[in-house]
C-alpha cells in the first residue's frame, strides 16, 4: 500500500525509514492521559508496532515501527478512547504542550489547552500551514518553554475567566534557534482565541512553505506582523469559554505525585500496561507525559503503596533531579546523524552524581527536538565526518546559564572531545 507523505503528516504519521515503517504521533492534552487511555494505548503497542513508544518533549506519545495496514487499526484503537493524532505532524497546529506539569496554575491552563486543542485540532481552516505550528499554555516562566513556541501563553494571574496571560510569539528551534518575543502582556483569557486565529491566519498566508513563522517575523519585521494579526483580529469577537461546572484537573488538596523515570522516554508498552494497571489499583486515575520525557502519577492518599508496587515491578524514580531528554537519533529517526541514547548511557556511566541537579538534552540533529537550548547543557550532533568507510557524528555543545536560549560554547567535537568538554564544566 503506498501512502501520499502529505496526508500522512496530517493523521500523525510520518515515514520513519526505507524498509517501509512508519512513526504515529498521538496527540495528548498537556501530556495527560486517564489510566483507561494509557490501558488503551499500551494493548495497541503490543500489538503494533515495535512494542516500545516513545515520549516526546511535547508531551505525546509515539509508536515507531508501524506497517502500511497496521494505521487504520491504531487509529481505530485511539479513537475508541477519545484519542487522536490529527495535526500531530506536518503543516497543521501540533499538540498542545504544557510543562508545568500537576503544579499551581495547572488546572486552569489545562482548561484552556484543552478548548484550544479541540478547536485547532483537524479544523480545514487551519490546516495546510506552511509547516508546523506549536501552541503552549504555561503556568509560569519557570522552564522558558515560551521562548521556543510560534504561540505561548504564560498564565500570569489565575482569576478563574478573569485570568490573564502574556502572549509570546515567532520563537522556534531547528536550524535557526530563535526566541520568540513578547506580543502582548496580562490579556484576558477571552481575548486569547481571536489572537490565536489571526496569528495562524497570518502565518497560513504569509507564510513561505517549509519555513515557521519566526521566517515571516524576519522577512517582514515586527512592526508589519503585528499590524498583519491585528486587521485580522479586527473581524472577531472575544469568546469566553464559559464551562457549566469546572472542569480542572487540579489536584485534590493532599494529592501527590510519583514521577517515574523512563530512560530517553523509552517505554515498552508492557510497561505502560503494568504502571496503568499498578495505578488503576491504587485508585490513581491520571498519567503524565512530561517535558523531561517521564511518566508521573497523581495520588489522592499516601503514595506508598503505590511507590512500594511500581518499584517491586522494576521502575525506577526521578531521584537526584537530573533531568535528561533524549531524541530517538538515529536509533529510529531516519534524521539523526548519532546514536542518542548510547550516548547518553555513556554520560551517565562517565559523570554519574555530577549530573545531579543538572539538566541535560541531547539531539541526533539540528531540528533539536530534545530542545538543547533549554537545557543547562545542550548536545546536538551536527555534522558526519567522513573517516574511510565510516561516518564519525560531530557534536555541538551549548550551555544555557540565564532565561535566555542557551548558547554555542564549543563545536563540532568528537564523542571524546565532548566528553572532556562536558567533564570540565560539569565539574566547575
Ligand atoms: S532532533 Fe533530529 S534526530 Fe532527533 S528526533 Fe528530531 S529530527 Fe530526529
Amino acid at each position: 500500500m503506498r501512502l501520499d507523505d502529505q496526508q500522512l503528516r496530517l493523521e500523525g504519521v510520518y515515514r520513519q525509514n526505507e524498509q517501509g515503517e512508519y512513526m504515529q504521533r498521538v496527540k495528548l492534552a498537556g501530556g495527560v492521559l486517564s489510566v483507561a487511555q494509557a490501558r488503551a494505548l499500551a494493548d495497541l503497542g503490543s500489538r503494533f508496532g515495535s512494542g516500545t513508544f516513545h515520549l516526546s518533549t511535547r508531551g505525546s506519545v509515539e509508536f515507531h515501527g508501524l506497517l502500511a495496514e497496521d494505521l487504520p487499526h491504531v487509529h481505530r484503537g485511539l479513537a475508541a478512547v477519545g484519542l487522536f493524532s490529527r495535526g500531530a505532524c506536518g503543516g497543521a497546529v501540533r499538540g498542545i504542550s504544557c510543562s508545568s506539569s500537576f503544579g499551581p496554575g495547572y488546572g486552569r491552563t489545562q482548561v484552556m489547552l484543552r478548548h484550544f486543542l479541540n478547536h485547532f485540532s483537524g479544523n480545514p481552516h487551519f490546516e495546510g500551514l506552511p509547516k508546523k505550528f506549536k501552541i503552549a499554555f504555561e503556568a509560569g516562566y519557570e522552564r522558558s518553554r515560551h521562548l521556543i513556541q510560534d504561540l505561548a501563553f504564560v498564565l500570569v494571574e489565575e482569576a478563574g475567566e478573569e485570568s490573564r496571560y502574556d502572549i509570546w510569539i515567532a520563537g522556534g528551534l531547528g536550524r535557526e534557534p530563535q526566541a520568540g518575543f513578547l506580543y502582548a502582556d496580562r490579556v484576558l483569557e477571552a481575548e486569547l482565541l481571536s489572537i490565536a486565529e489571526s496569528i495562524v491566519e497570518v502565518y497560513k498566508v504569509w507564510g513561505d512553505k517549509g519555513r515557521r513563522l519566526k521566517h515571516l517575523l524576519n522577512a517582514v519585521g515586527e512592526d508589519e506582523l503585528r499590524d498583519r494579526i491585528e486587521q485580522r483580529r479586527q473581524n472577531k469577537q472575544p469568546t469566553a469559554f464559559n464551562d457549566a461546572f469546572p472542569k480542572a484537573l487540579v489536584p485534590a488538596e493532599g494529592s501527590q505525585r510519583i514521577a517515574l523515570n523512563i530512560f530517553a522516554g523509552e517505554l515498552p508498552a508492557l510497561n505502560l500496561a503494568l504502571i496503568s494497571d499498578l495505578a488503576a489499583g491504587h485508585d490513581s486515575h491520571w498519567l503524565l507525559v512530561t517535558p523531561d520525557q517521564n511518566i508521573e502519577l497523581l495520588l489522592e492518599g499516601t503514595i506508598a503503596p503505590l511507590k512500594k508496587a511500581l518499584s517491586q515491578a522494576g521502575f525506577g524514580f526521578v531521584a537526584n533531579g537530573c533531568a535528561l531528554r533524549i531524541c530517538p537519533g538515529s536509533h529510529e529517526c531516519r534524521m539523526g546523524l548519532s546514536a542518542t541514547r548510547d550516548l547518553a548511557s555513556r554520560l551517565q556511566g562517565e559523570f554519574g552524581s555530577l549530573l545531579s541537579a543538572r539538566s541535560l538534552a541531547i539531539s541526533g540533529c539540528r531540528n533539536s527536538c530534545a530542545q538543547p537550548h533549554l537545557a543547562e547543557f545542550g548536545i546536538i550532533a551536527s555534522k558526519l565526518k567522513r573517516e574511510g568507510e565510516q561516518r564519525i557524528p560531530l557534536f555541538d555543545l551549548y550551555r544555557k546559564q540565564g532565561k535566555d536560549l542557551g548558547l554555542i560554547v564549543a563545536k563540532e567535537l568528537t564523542e571524546d572531545e565532548l566528553l572532556n568538554r562536558l567533564g570540565d564544566l560539569l565539574r566547575k
